[in-house]
């Protein structure tokens, strides 16, 4: 560890030093200094990913593991040790229980289609919540529909928070596996993962748990939480697009049958049979992304370098300071008054639409996201089409809350 990472994790973050490893936010918009707020839905890449990105392209690239020749066998070098970081960052026990996939949504649909193909018969039910993401709610329809089961939902009441009280008469309706977001990508609550984890587990029944807005803002340890399965992003955790990971228990792999066939899923293939690969590989068919391990090791080995709990405590501090700000803007209306929130700031102000609101902030350089956020649902319980979401970083800055604040009374003068 270099002395200035030490010397980071010993006090804290300097947010300012921290804010030099991502080039982009020196970026201005419409001559102001970007102000990105716009982290739930992707972050931004410190050098040392845009660095170890570009030196396996440059110097490594080659296909893995099939290669008998040097750069072959660099590149597997340079691949596989992205599956232990994974694993050791999550408390994985074994390596071979990473699977390397698209992303958070692929991880839920390789779940999905084969949990479903494997245990879902006619008149059983998955559970989900009233606040899911889409990619935690149309996989499971769709094998649902395909096999004649049920999807059932957990309520989520006023504040945004889940009714557990019902959870145990739901849970006796033949569900078979439980899939819900760790921490809400429309609203920010945290959700009790730990109480559903107990109530499923006492009825024996498995926990997938969406962690694609977890990942980045609290540890996790899956031995300890003893979570079935986890799906997560690498570009949610400043990590490259395009790759992610689902976790899941060895002796639930094995049980499930391979998501799709091809090249790398297999042992031997002939006409008449074919034999599949052992874990991980059984479920990665085709020519993995080699650089999309390569640039979530770095991204892990990163954010380990700063501190997950120096991450955690200058995160909740933001948090704490940006919802004292909103709160105090006549008007502004919090989506999600959750007591357990982090991330994620959803709200509206007065009758001006979200979809206006994100566009006088762009034109200060503030980058929100406004719509439904893939969360349709929970936006049709609160009879919304959507809000604007301004969602956090360790990156970010007290004074570019106080530029969105600024940016909201703006708007309010213009349209409110
Ligand atoms: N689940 C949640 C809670 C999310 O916030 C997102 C993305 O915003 C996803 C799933 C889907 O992630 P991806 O598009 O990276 O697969």
């Amino acid at each position: 560890m270099s002395d200035t990472v030490t010397i980071k994790r010993k006090r804290g973050l300097d947010i300012m030093k921290v804010r030099e490893d991502f080039p982009i936010l020196r970026t201005t918009v419409f001559g102001h200094p970007l102000v990105y707020l716009d982290n739930a839905a992707t972050t931004q890449k410190p050098l040392a990913v845009l660095e170890a990105q570009d030196r396996y392209y440059t110097t490594i690239n080659s296909n893995v593991h099939r290669g008998v020749h040097f750069l072959s066998q660099q590149a597997t070098e340079a691949y596989e040790p992205g599956r232990k970081k994974i694993a050791a960052f999550i408390h994985a026990r074994h390596t071979h229980e990473i699977i390397f996939t698209k992303g958070t949504t692929e991880s839920i649909n390789l779940v999905a289609s084969s949990f479903g193909r494997k245990f879902l018969q006619k008149g059983d039910a998955i559970l989900v919540t009233a606040m899911e993401h889409h990619s935690n709610i149309v996989p499971w329809q769709m094998i649902c529909e395909e096999r004649g089961a049920l999807l059932k939902v957990i309520p989520v009441n006023e504040k945004g928070e889940l009714v557990l009280d019902e959870l145990d008469g739901l849970l006796k309706e033949r569900v078979k596996l439980v899939a819900l977001n760790y921490i809400s990508n429309a609203l920010g609550t945290v959700n009790p993962v730990r109480e559903v984890l107990r109530a499923a587990h006492g009825m024996g029944i498995p926990v997938l748990l969406d962690a694609a807005q977890a990942i980045q803002h609290t540890e996790i340890d899956v031995q300890e939480l003893d979570v079935d399965f986890l799906a997560f992003s690498a570009h949610k955790i400043y990590g490259p697009t395009g790759f992610g990971v689902l976790y899941g228990k060895e002796e639930w792999l094995n049980q499930l049958p391979p998501y799709q066939g091809g090249g790398e899923m297999i042992k031997t293939v002939s006409f008449e049979k074919t034999v599949y690969n052992d874990l991980p590989y059984k479920f990665e068919a085709g020519t993995p992304d080699m650089a999309g391990s390569v640039g979530l090791g770095a991204a892990l080995d990163y954010i380990q370098s700063l501190g997950m709990d120096n991450i955690r405590t200058y995160e909740h501090e933001l948090m704490a300071y940006a919802l004292d700000a909103l709160r105090g803007i006549d008007g502004l209306r919090l989506i999600g008054e959750a007591r357990e929130r982090a991330g994620v700031l959803s709200f509206l102000v007065g009758s001006i639409h979200p979809f206006d609101l994100g566009e006088i902030l762009d034109k200060q350089g503030i980058a929100v996201r406004t719509g439904h956020h893939c969360a349709q649902p929970i936006m049709d319980q609160y009879c919304i089409p959507g809000t604007v979401r301004a969602s956090l970083a360790f990156y970010n800055t007290k004074s570019e809350i106080d530029a969105l604040v600024t940016g909201i009374h703006k708007a309010i003068q213009l349209l409110g």
